[in-house]
């Protein structure tokens, strides 16, 4: 999977050890790069703090509800 750029999501391309976003022009190191990518991973696993993560969290379960019953629905047919 290409490395998404971590201030505009655009795609990035490698430059060792630099990360050039080609939409942005933003430029990283390696190292800056897996700092982002890890403070976004701890964003985005937070869940005291973020109100909204129950709700994603009910609405993917809804999603994994609703494509599991309606595949059943299919075998059925
Ligand atoms: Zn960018």
């Amino acid at each position: 999977m290409a490395p998404r750029c971590p201030s505009c999501k655009g795609k990035m391309e490698t430059d060792p050890p630099h990360y050039v976003c080609t939409s942005c022009g933003l430029v990283i190191n390696r190292y800056q790069f897996d700092k982002m990518k890890r403070e976004h991973f701890a964003a985005s696993k937070r869940s005291d703090d973020d109100p909204e993560y129950e709700q994603k969290k009910k609405n993917k379960d809804y999603l994994d509800w609703y494509l599991s019953s309606n595949k059943d629905k299919i075998d059925e047919d």
